[in-house]
């Protein structure tokens, strides 16, 4: 019998939210909100996979659209420094595109 992978990891994922939705039901939760200390940076849509659930494929194809293009280490490393110096962030998130392929992901962590 030929499957097709992409329904098959769709069932999964309806199946493994309807199981987090009811464990979700179960838990209690706090009505207080505070804000944590994580900071996000966003380095740029460049991207060398095709997921076919990503929601920034307009930018990852579009090598002329502004957010495309990889940011320079200099600026990344001034949002960093302004994260932890200006918000207080005690960690950073680092997303793309891709960040893996980021030419100095070494020397930016
Ligand atoms: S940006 Fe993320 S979700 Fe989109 S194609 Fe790349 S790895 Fe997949």
């Amino acid at each position: 019998m030929k499957t097709n992978i992409k329904s098959e990891i769709l069932d999964w994922a309806r199946n493994f939210y309807t199981c987090k939705q009811k464990q979700d039901t179960e838990r209690e939760f706090t009505k207080e909100r505070t804000l944590n200390k994580r900071g996000v940076l966003w380095l740029g849509q460049t991207c060398n996979l095709r997921c076919f659930f990503c929601y920034f494929t307009n930018k990852i194809n579009d090598k002329d659209h502004p957010e495309h293009k990889f940011m320079s280490l200099d600026k990344a490393k001034e949002i960093c420094f302004k994260l932890k110096t200006v918000y207080g962030n005690e960690y950073v998130d680092i997303q793309g595109g891709e960040p893996t392929i980021y030419p100095p992901i070494y020397e930016l962590i």
